[in-house]
């Protein structure tokens, strides 16, 4: 195997924030004899010149002792978040010039599955570094990079990655991959959108084998669910045409509708974003034109309030002749009345030949509010009662319609009511 060492490129995309944790890290295992490597996206990017701020590190032995020692070496430096005994995994965090680099220390470790789609059961932790490469998915997220002095920047690339991320190719590290933990299928489509990279033949040739199989009976929805949350949220048409047309929906159900242009998901949810809550709903707005059945959103461990977005943008679907309909701008409000801007988007990607009443909602309906309310009415001289409501909808729907605007003309419009 050549050796290659990666100095520029590690140089060039690690902040030096993040340099002068590794520094600490490195001094630690220097001392300890201990050797420790980043790992895994981390490298991957450092190759293809991205930035990446997950900084995850394995340490061959134990992470746990590892992250004590860095700990013990720079106290008000670095400090021990979290540990995770059963796979022997730390968080620490350096306070580096007022600025927390957080970092992820792994044991080495051996896994197997149990069962086909199964959780991997740990078979030997501190084990050789090849035995934890050879546990990932794809060969371009199986590179390593020492940290130690000896040989600081020393690729370690037992299966080829370097030379696949120059191709752009993606390439499962085994047949039975796929077969052992389908969410890397979701995986190699979230890759392979984002990177632009192919899947190679026969890894391709494995997820269609694993799709027609059906063997997902015992898998884990929920690392699907956030698999497919980040693919979705790339906002990239091209996935959820190839979601559908290379049949990778069966991972969640043996059906879903399907919908032929994501090109108008993208647009509108380019056009909308401003709308859109601080969370990352994009990937809902995609499932909303291909999703309906609320079992298929339980394989998928979708939340309640995920499930309310996409049933949402059904309900306005099953009952958009009204809208098609709707002469008013209070019946606009009226049909889009607490829907969630996700779920309204959802809706519109089905329909865009309603964009227009839709924008209007969203950028100005939804924001009506009177400057009255009960407490005006009593101070009118009314009593309490179920007119009230009535009496404030009806200055709604006036104001609305843009019948009304100012606090004067709401009162007035009350009392003309009375
Ligand atoms: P991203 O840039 O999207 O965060 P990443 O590769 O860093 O990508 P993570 O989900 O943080 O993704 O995973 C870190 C590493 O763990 C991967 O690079 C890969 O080596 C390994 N890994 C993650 N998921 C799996 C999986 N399902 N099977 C095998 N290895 C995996």
């Amino acid at each position: 195997m050549t050796k290659r060492f990666l100095t520029g490129e590690y140089n060039r995309n690690i902040p030096d924030a993040v340099k002068k944790a590794l520094l600490f890290c490195s001094e630690t295992a220097g001392k300890a004899g201990i050797p420790i490597f980043l790992i895994g996206g981390i490298v991957r990017d450092i190759v293809i010149n991205q930035k990446n701020f997950d900084v995850d590190i394995t340490v061959q032995g134990n992470a746990i002792e590892f992250a004590g020692l860095v700990r013990d070496s720079y106290p008000g430096i670095c400090e021990l978040r979290e540990t995770h005994q059963p796979f022997k995994t730390a968080k620490i965090c350096f306070n580096i010039d007022n600025e927390w680099v957080k970092t992820d220390l792994a044991s080495t470790r051996k896994e197997s599955y149990p069962y086909p789609g199964s959780l991997p059961e740990v078979e030997e932790i501190g084990c050789e570094l090849y035995e934890d490469v050879i546990r990932r998915d794809f060969t371009i997220n199986a590179m390593a990079l020492s940290l130690n002095r000896g040989n600081f920047c020393e690729l370690v690339d037992c299966l080829n990655g370097y030379e696949d991320l120059g191709r752009g190719i993606i390439r499962v590290l085994h047949p039975n991959s796929f077969i052992d933990d389908p969410t890397r299928i979701i995986r190699a489509l979230k890759f392979s959108v984002r990177l632009g990279y192919k899947l190679d033949k026969k890894t391709h040739a494995l997820m269609r084998q694993c799709l027609d199989s059906g063997r997902f009976d015992n898998f884990a929805g929920e690392r699907v669910k956030l698999e497919l949350k980040q693919a979705l949220n790339l906002n990239r048409a091209e996935c959820l045409t190839r979601f559908i047309n290379e049949n990778i929906y069966r991972l969640i159900d043996t059906d879903i509708s399907h919908f032929e242009n994501a090109g108008i998901i993208k647009k509108i949810v380019n056009e909308y974003r401003d709308f859109l809550g601080t969370e990352d709903n994009t990937w809902l707005i995609y499932l909303s034109a291909i999703l309906e059945n609320p079992e298929t959103m339980e394989n998928l461990y979708m939340s309640g309030k995920e499930q309310a977005i996409v049933l949402g943008a059904a309900a306005l679907n099953e009952k958009k002749d009204l809208l098609i309909n709707a002469l008013t701008r209070f019946e606009i409000y009226e049909f889009f009345e607490n829907s969630e801007p996700e779920s309204i988007l959802g809706f519109l990607a089905k329909n865009p030949g309603l964009e227009d009443k839709a924008g209007l909602y969203l950028s100005e309906l939804r924001h009506t509010t009177l400057h009255i309310s009960g407490d005006s009415l009593i101070d009118m001289g009314l009593r309490p009662g179920p007119d009230f409501g009535r009496l404030l909808r009806e200055t709604l729907k006036a104001k609305v319609n843009g019948e009304i605007s100012t606090l004067e003309e709401e009162i007035g419009f009350v009392k003309l009511k009375i």
